[in-house]
């Protein structure tokens, strides 16, 4: 409890949880209706009257970006923003996408700001955006440029996509061997397809198609006698084509890597690498910016040349995170990305279990994934967001311990915590994402490249990682208990 003077009385309490209003935005990529679950998190915090079964829900923005500013849900009017007294390092989002987003990549932190100056219509935001997304479902995404072998045997098994890039480019590719010449060979391949003359590109992709479909229907193909990497790629042209007819971008499978991840699942986009999500749902956190440079897949402003020229030109799939467990609590995995912007913890708890959290010291969003539960005097329904505030450091002085005279000093104990618990008679966990500053940047559980394969020369290009193994990090990962006999309370 906190006194009225501000201290703590007895151990659990401090900073406080407030319930959130995020906001919803509803691009025509989203997931209609209750389908949505963008769509029930707002109805559950009750941002929505009711869910309208034809609007696309496609994101749920939680923090304090100016294009989609959290609002408290006390009944205070204030924003986020006020309650913390500044910005939130990260934006914090749930999406919902039903159909595939554009195609894109981030800039650097250099080029935002350069971007923002030259042209704030199109750029408006002069922050960098690295971003991490963790599978709520099985999703699609494409992410990364495939290796320059899988781009050089799809070059010659589809002679429409060879037909939209130069003979130059596609000598660049098949010649190229060093690293170096295999960037450049990318880079060329890449510029050429984007600045492909439309009506070339058009007819291309429709002969593409053509084809495509015949091989999927005919029955003297053997689509099974194909790598499954392959017959995938055609697949997702096919359906990439029919949500965004005569866009050029529906080739784009052919020289980026298509992956699909498991819930749980998790990758890090760094900046200046191409990516589209194509389907599924996810929990997104990126750094507190709206800054994109589109490729295709869109209607909207493509910016070829700039976008030729930021890419890194790295090859190969992104790594998959998994989540590592806590060594102190293994039922909170977490994600850290390799940027000081953000990390996100995903707490599961069966149902009769209970656990005690201490407070990170700095601004927190708490977003209820699934299941139900308690804390804080509160029930926890999915969709629900919350503000775990900070204990201001008259708080964090702890009062509770009645020292005796002559006797040692009582440990120190953790200036605010939560306790969450689950019914025993409910049916399933419940699981609750935690998002604020990295406070593990020296042991990121994702990596900025993209996953390095040796063996080049086998016949398994990349379609999914193994998963990272959790033990060369968990192993760095020690946590100290101050006393033996007090349970250890995680530290996040
Ligand atoms: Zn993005």
């Amino acid at each position: 409890m906190v006194s009225e003077d501000g201290t703590t009385t007895e151990n659990g309490k401090g900073g406080k949880i407030i319930p959130l209003r995020p906001v919803v935005m509803d691009y025509a990529w989203g997931i209609r209706g209750m389908d949505s679950r963008v769509g029930r998190y707002a109805l559950e915090s009750k941002i929505l009257k009711e869910v309208d079964p034809d609007t696309p829900y496609a994101e749920l923005w939680i923090g304090t970006h100016e294009k989609g500013p959290s609002v408290l849900g006390d009944g205070s009017g204030k924003t986020l923003k006020e309650a913390i007294g500044c910005d939130l390092p990260f934006l914090f989002k749930v999406l919902s996408a039903g159909k595939a987003l554009s195609i894109q990549a981030h800039p650097d932190k250099n080029l935002a700001a350069q971007l923002h100056n030259q042209n704030p219509d199109a750029y408006g935001d002069a922050n960098h955006k690295p971003e991490m997304a963790i599978a709520l479902t099985p999703f699609e995404a494409m992410c990364g440029f495939r290796r320059i072998e899988e781009i050089a045997l799809l070059l010659k098994k589809h002679p429409e996509f060879a037909a939209c890039i130069s003979q130059e480019a596609q000598l660049a590719v098949f010649l190229a061997e060093t690293p170096k010449s295999q960037k450049d060979a990318l880079q060329k391949l890449f510029s050429s397809f984007m600045t492909c003359d439309k009506a070339v590109s058009k007819a291309q992709l429709n002969k593409l198609l053509m084809r495509l479909q015949r091989e999927q229907s005919n029955f003297h193909h053997h689509p099974h006698d194909e790598p499954a990497w392959e017959r995938k790629c055609s697949r997702a042209i096919l359906r990439l084509a029919s949500q965004f007819p005569h866009d050029a971008g529906a080739m784009s499978p052919l020289f980026l890597n298509y992956l699909l991840i498991a819930p749980g699942e998790s990758f890090f986009m760094a900046a200046n690498e191409p990516h589209a999500y194509v389907a599924g749902e996810i929990i997104e956190c990126m750094a507190c910016s709206d800054n994109v440079v589109r490729a295709g897949l869109t209607p909207k402003y493509k910016d070829v040349p700039n976008l030729v020229e930021m890419l890194t030109y790295s090859m190969g799939g992104p790594s998959i995170d998994v989540g590592e467990p806590l060594i102190e609590e293994p039922r909170i995995a977490r994600y850290t990305p390799p940027v000081p912007e953000f990390e996100v913890m995903i707490m599961t708890l069966e149902p009769g279990e209970s656990l005690e959290l201490e407070n990170p010291k700095i601004p927190a969003i708490l977003l209820v994934v699934e299941g139900s539960g308690e804390v804080d005097g509160k029930k926890l329904r999915p969709g629900q967001t919350y503000y775990w505030e900070t204990p201001s450091d008259q708080v964090r002085l702890n009062k509770s311990a009645d020292v005796a005279a002559g006797s040692e000093p009582a440990p120190s104990l953790p200036s605010s915590t939560l306790i969450f618990t689950v019914d025993a008679a409910r049916r399933g966990p419940l699981k609750v994402a935690i998002a604020h500053e990295n406070k593990n940047l020296d042991r990121p559980t994702s990596s900025t490249g993209t996953a390095e394969f040796p063996n080049l020369h086998g016949s398994l290009p990349w379609m999914g990682n193994l998963g990272r193994s959790p033990t060369p990090t968990a192993l760095r990962n020690t946590y100290v208990a101050v006393d033996a006999d007090t349970p250890a309370i995680p530290k996040l």
